[in-house]
């Protein structure tokens, strides 16, 4: 990947276009220096919420030529439809053969949002710190082991799950070793929070290949509670600014538009 510059949500347009143009600049830079044979190159686009941005960013790109492209600044804490949107409209300006790489957003739900508008890669720290605050995944939504609800229950926190943690271990034993604040717990979480993650990924590319994508996404949906808008941001914003704290200097929010 090039280097990239991602602005913090709710920046002017000036400032948007000034970081999209800084990408643009690497992703060049990047494609000249780019000699590896085997070796893959993504240009990534950028253009905050603004359409046409990220239509002038993505047509550069795809004018230039990369192996894959990224969408980047996105999941930087607007609104969730926002996302979408954009990255619809990010998405149609992109060719169908290349992959396409969403970075930054990973919870199930949007996985399945964004698959259905064209994406085929993601990375996110959504998973992973979700599982070290003691939010579990299941196909109902996630659950918090620090609840007293779990403190006596006796079986696997996702019946359907085959990972290491749900085939080892009980609710009421994650729930213990978290209230306990064992390091175990931190690594039980997350083994499970990735392999449920990676085993939805996995269906969808089934049911893609057994053209009954529509009809997953709506049996998942229909049933997993999802994060209110409202909580989903400000836990958000939370992280980011924590993010950027230790990130110093200034750039921490860039830093987080990577990673999460
Ligand atoms: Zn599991």
């Amino acid at each position: 990947m090039p280097l990239d510059e991602c602005p913090p949500y709710g920046g002017d347009r000036a400032s948007i276009r000034d970081a999209m143009e800084r990408t643009r600049r690497w992703a060049e830079r990047s494609l000249a220096c780019h000699r590896r044979p085997g070796q893959d190159l993504y240009g990534i686009v950028q253009g905050g919420v603004f359409p046409e941005l990220r239509r002038e960013s993505a047509g550069h790109l795809v004018s230039l030529g990369f192996s894959g492209y990224a969408i980047g600044g996105l999941s930087v804490g607007e609104p969730k439809k926002v996302t979408l949107d954009v990255v619809e409209e990010t998405t149609s300006c992109l060719p169908k053969e290349e992959p396409r790489y969403l970075m930054g957003v990973g919870s199930p739900e949007d996985l399945f949002e964004c698959v259905a508008r064209g994406v085929d890669m993601f990375d996110s720290a959504l998973p992973t710190r979700t599982a070290r605050n003691g939010a579990l995944f299941t196909a109902l939504g996630r659950h918090n082991i620090h609840n007293a609800c779990y403190k006596d229950m006796d079986r696997a926190i996702d019946a359907d799950c085959g990972c290491y943690t749900c085939l080892s271990f009980s609710v009421a034993y994650l729930h213990h070793l978290f209230k306990s604040r064992e390091l175990l717990a931190y690594r039980l979480a997350t083994i499970h929070n990735l392999s449920f993650v990676i085993r939805l990924m996995e269906r969808m590319r089934q049911a893609i290949i057994d053209d009954c994508f529509v009809e997953l996404k709506d049996s998942f949906l229909a049933n997993y509670r999802i994060t209110d808008e409202e909580t989903r941001i400000l836990q958000k914003r939370k992280w980011l600014d924590r993010s950027s704290r230790t990130a110093g200097e200034g750039n921490g929010a860039q830093d987080a538009g990577i990673v999460t």
